[in-house]
C-alpha cells in the first residue's frame, strides 16, 4: 500500500487553505506557524486522529495541558456536570473554596492562590505582586525562559544581546528586566548587588521553553538565598513544571520554596485554567489596592477541571510510572538514532525532555544551545510526523500519564522507521 505522507493529507490541506482565508497564518497562536499543518479530528488518551484517518501517538500534548491524556473521562464528565449549574456568575460558587483547598494542600508550601486562565496572565500577576511588595520596578529573568506573549516579558536574545521578541512590542520594556545565563550564580549575585531596582528574580526552575535544560545542582538553592539576601521576590514560574515533574511541582522535586509560583498547563486536564499562589502576605495584597482581574477566573468548569485532575493526581499519582516511560523513551531515540547514524541526543526530564541533533553533553544555558542542530531537528519532527508521533518542531518531548506499553510499542516502531528515512535523506 502507497504510504500517506503530510504532503497527501488532502483534507488537512484543504481545511489549512481555508483557515488561512479565516485567520492570520491559518493559526490561532503563532507557535503554531510552522509545524505540519494538520487537521485534527479528535484526541484519546495519548493518541490523536487527524482528518485524513490518520493516529499519531502524541507527545506535545498540546503544548503541556493533556498530562492525564486527551478528553480524560473523570475530568470531562466533571465538567460538563458542573457547567450544567452554569459557568461565570460575577460572584462566588460552592467549588472554588474545594478547588483553592485542594490546590493549596497539592502543592504544600503556599497559603493563598488566585485561579486565572492562562500563564501569560498569572506571570502578569506575579510580577505586578512582587513590585507592589518590594517599591521596586524591575525583575531578573534568564535568557531562553518564556513567561508569556506579553510586551514586558516577551524578548529574545541574540549573540549575547537581549532585545524585543516581536514587532510591535513597546520598546521600552526590553529595559524592564535584566537578563541573566540560565545555572550562573556568579551573574545572579553581581547582578543583585549592582542594583537596588530589583522587584523580582522569575524563573523557570527547569528551563523547558529552550533546551529543557535542568537546573545545574544548588542553582535553585543559590538563587533562593541570593533572593533572601537582597529582600527580592522569588517567583517560580512552574506553568509547566508544576504538577508534572513532581505533584508539588519543581518546588518539591528541588526542595526549594519561591516566595510566589505561577501555575497552568497539567492542574486542570486541558482546560484553560491558571493559578498564581505565594504567603498570605504578599498575596493578600490583592485583597486591597493590588489589582488583579479576569472575568473568568475560578469559573465553575475551572474549578471542576481543578479539582478532578488534583483528585486524580493525587489518588493514583503517575509519577514513578513517568519517570520509567519518559527514562525508557529518552534512551530509545539515542539508540534508534544510533542505529541509523543519526547524532540524535536528548536531555530533560522523563515527563518533559529536549530532543536534538549535536553532541550528547549537557548544554546548561541558552548560549549553549548554539551547539546543537536545532533546524535540523524541527526538519526530522516533520518526518516524525509523516511516521505518526506527533512532536513540536522545537525539540520538546511531553510524556502524559496515558502513555503505557502500546504506546511505547508503536512509538519505538515509528521512530525506526522515521530515523531510516531521515538517514536515507529523504527528506
Ligand atoms: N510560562 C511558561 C513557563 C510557559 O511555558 C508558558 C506557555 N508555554 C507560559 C508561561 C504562558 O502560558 P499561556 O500560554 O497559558 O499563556
Amino acid at each position: 500500500a502507497e504510504e500517506a505522507t503530510l504532503s497527501t493529507l488532502q483534507r488537512s490541506a484543504e481545511l489549512h487553505a481555508r483557515a488561512r482565508e479565516l485567520t492570520p497564518g491559518g493559526v490561532h497562536s503563532n507557535v503554531r506557524l510552522n509545524a505540519p499543518s494538520v487537521f485534527f479530528e479528535r484526541g484519546a488518551g495519548a493518541w490523536l486522529w487527524d482528518v485524513d484517518g490518520r493516529d499519531y501517538v502524541d507527545y506535545l500534548l498540546g503544548q503541556g495541558p493533556n498530562f492525564l491524556g486527551h478528553a480524560p473521562t473523570r475530568v470531562n464528565e466533571a465538567v460538563a456536570a458542573e457547567a450544567r449549574r452554569g459557568s461565570v456568575f460575577g460572584a462566588q460558587h460552592v467549588l472554588e473554596n474545594e478547588a483553592g483547598e485542594l490546590f493549596l494542600d497539592t502543592i504544600g508550601w503556599a497559603e493563598r492562590v488566585r485561579f486565572g486562565a492562562t500563564g501569560t496572565e498569572s506571570d502578569q500577576a506575579a510580577l505586578r505582586l512582587a513590585r507592589a511588595a518590594t517599591g521596586r520596578q524591575k525583575f531578573v529573568r534568564f535568557a531562553g525562559t518564556y513567561h508569556g506573549w506579553l510586551d514586558n516579558v516577551l524578548v529574545k536574545t541574540v549573540d549575547g544581546v537581549t532585545g524585543p521578541g516581536s514587532r510591535g512590542q513597546l520598546a521600552h520594556h526590553v529595559a524592564d528586566s535584566y537578563v541573566l545565563p540560565f545555572n550562573d550564580v556568579a551573574a545572579l549575585d553581581a547582578t543583585l548587588s549592582a542594583h537596588d531596582d530589583i522587584a523580582a528574580v522569575i524563573v523557570e526552575p527547569v528551563m523547558v521553553n529552550n533546551g529543557v535544560i535542568p537546573p545545574v545542582d544548588g542553582f535553585l538553592k543559590h538563587v533562593r538565598r541570593l533572593c533572601d539576601r537582597h529582600g527580592v521576590v522569588l517567583i517560580f514560574d512552574e506553568v509547566v513544571t508544576g504538577f508534572r515533574v513532581a505533584l508539588g511541582g519543581a518546588a518539591e522535586r528541588y526542595r526549594v520554596r519561591p516566595d510566589l509560583a505561577v501555575y497552568g498547563k497539567a492542574m486542570a486536564g486541558g482546560w484553560p485554567v491558571s493559578a498564581v499562589a505565594g504567603s498570605a502576605e504578599l498575596m493578600d495584597l490583592f485583597a486591597g489596592d493590588v489589582v488583579h482581574a479576569g472575568t473568568f477566573n475560578g469559573s465553575v468548569p475551572a474549578c471542576a477541571a481543578v479539582i478532578a485532575t488534583l483528585g486524580i493526581l493525587r489518588e493514583d499519582p503517575p509519577y514513578a510510572r513517568l519517570e520509567e516511560y519518559g527514562a525508557t523513551l529518552m534512551e530509545t531515540i539515542v539508540e534508534v538514532g544510533r542505529a541509523h547514524g543519526l547524532p540524535l541526543r536528548v536531555q530533560g526530564l522523563p515527563m518533559a525532555f529536549h530532543v536534538s541533533f549535536g553532541d550528547p553533553a549537557l548544554v546548561r544555558d541558552y548560549t549553549g544551545l548554539a551547539v546543537l542542530d536545532l533546524d535540523r531537528y524541527t526538519r526530522f519532527s516533520h518526518t516524525l510526523a509523516d511516521h505518526g508521533i506527533w512532536v513540536a518542531g522545537r525539540g520538546i518531548w511531553y510524556v502524559s500519564a496515558a502513555h503505557g506499553e502500546k504506546e511505547m510499542a508503536a512509538t519505538r516502531e515509528r521512530l525506526y522507521s522515521a530515523a531510516a528515512d531521515a538517514a536515507a535523506d529523504k527528506v
